[in-house]
């Protein structure tokens, strides 16, 4: 019988635990949300308790795994398999993930960065099928990218390549990213800063036709809610999400510049805001790049979707 791959994508609300087929089918998956909050240890006993239900409840055993990938979201000492840091968990500061997992399996356990792991799923079995090279990016709670080379994940020195959502494009920007720094294009162009947008663009006299309660509280306001709004031609939905997609068009121009990929793949939740959000994005990056392109490059949708992030995780073992 093949080996089976699991994969592991520890995010910031979701803890996806799942077996995946060395073609990227998933056979089982299970998904908590009930880890958020929680300390390191909870969290490596908890995904460890999590493998090995999902292995009994397919009647399996550990011998029948290859390993284990896991995708964390934030810096990766890919080497040595410890997290640098992360805005998405508590905790976590130069934390030995990987051997700490280890220590519970008697399989090789992979740690990564999990836009990494969503490019190389997107490189082994979505949308990047058939490139030897792509930029993966992922907007949506934050903002992530996964580079590949010549067919592999480019790392870096230490692990931490493709931190793009930290790249910072407006200096002058109103919003501070969870990093620190000023206008980092997380923080201009990702979901967790909607609440402030939304505040902003009110203060700024645009008013709201959504309907919501006179005691609203503006900490609610994420992609969902921007969605509903553009579905109503809201104006500050509409103003939140032009602004968001001409941040991540420049985000884009700046990977061509960069890179000179053959395609560049968008995923994560705020894709789901639609053609009016897509369009704008890409109308920003032809009006930067304009003829300075020679070789036409592909701007396209994630094929992966959800479960990008575990089904690259477990890839992670292929590579
Ligand atoms: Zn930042």
């Amino acid at each position: 019988m093949e080996k089976l791959l699991a994969g592991v994508d520890l995010g910031g609300t979701k803890l996806s635990v799942g077996l995946v087929k060395p073609d990227g089918t998933i056979l089982d998956k299970i998904i908590v949300y009930d880890h958020v909050g929680k300390e390191e240890d909870f969290i490596v006993n908890y995904i460890t308790q999590l493998v090995r239900k999902v292995i009994s409840a397919n009647n399996l055993k550990e011998s029948h795994l290859e390993g284990i990938g896991v995708g964390f979201p934030g810096h990766v000492r890919y080497r040595d398999g410890y997290t640098i840091t992360t805005s998405n968990l508590k905790g976590f500061k130069n934390f030995p993930l990987r051997d700490s997992l280890s220590k519970n399996f008697s399989v090789p356990v992979r740690l990564d960065n999990d836009a990494n792991a969503q490019a190389f799923c997107e490189f082994k079995c979505g949308a990047g099928r058939g490139y030897d090279d792509l930029i993966f990016l992922t907007i949506s709670s934050g903002i992530g990218a996964g580079i590949i080379i010549n067919r592999k994940i480019y790392r870096g020195m230490t692990g931490t390549a493709g931190e793009f959502g930290h790249t910072i494009i407006d200096p002058r920007s109103d919003y501070i990213c969870t990093c620190g720094n000023r206008g980092c294009l997380m923080g201009c162009a990702c979901g967790l800063t909607m609440p402030q947008m939304f505040r902003k663009k009110t203060e700024d006299g645009i008013k709201t036709t959504l309907p919501l309660p006179a005691d609203f509280d503006f900490s609610k306001v994420d992609g969902k809610l921007i969605k509903q709004g553009l579905e109503i031609n809201d104006p500050v939905s509409k103003a939140i999400v032009t602004d968001c997609a001409d941040y991540i068009g420049i985000g884009l121009y700046n990977i061509f510049q960069v890179f000179n990929p053959p395609v560049i793949i968008l995923g994560g939740g705020l894709m789901n805001l639609g053609d009016f959000y897509f369009s704008r994005i890409k109308t920003k990056f032809y009006e930067l790049a304009r003829d300075m392109i020679y070789d036409p490059i592909n701007i396209v949708r994630s094929e992966a979707e959800a479960d990008a992030g575990l089904i690259g995780a477990a890839a992670l073992l292929l590579e």
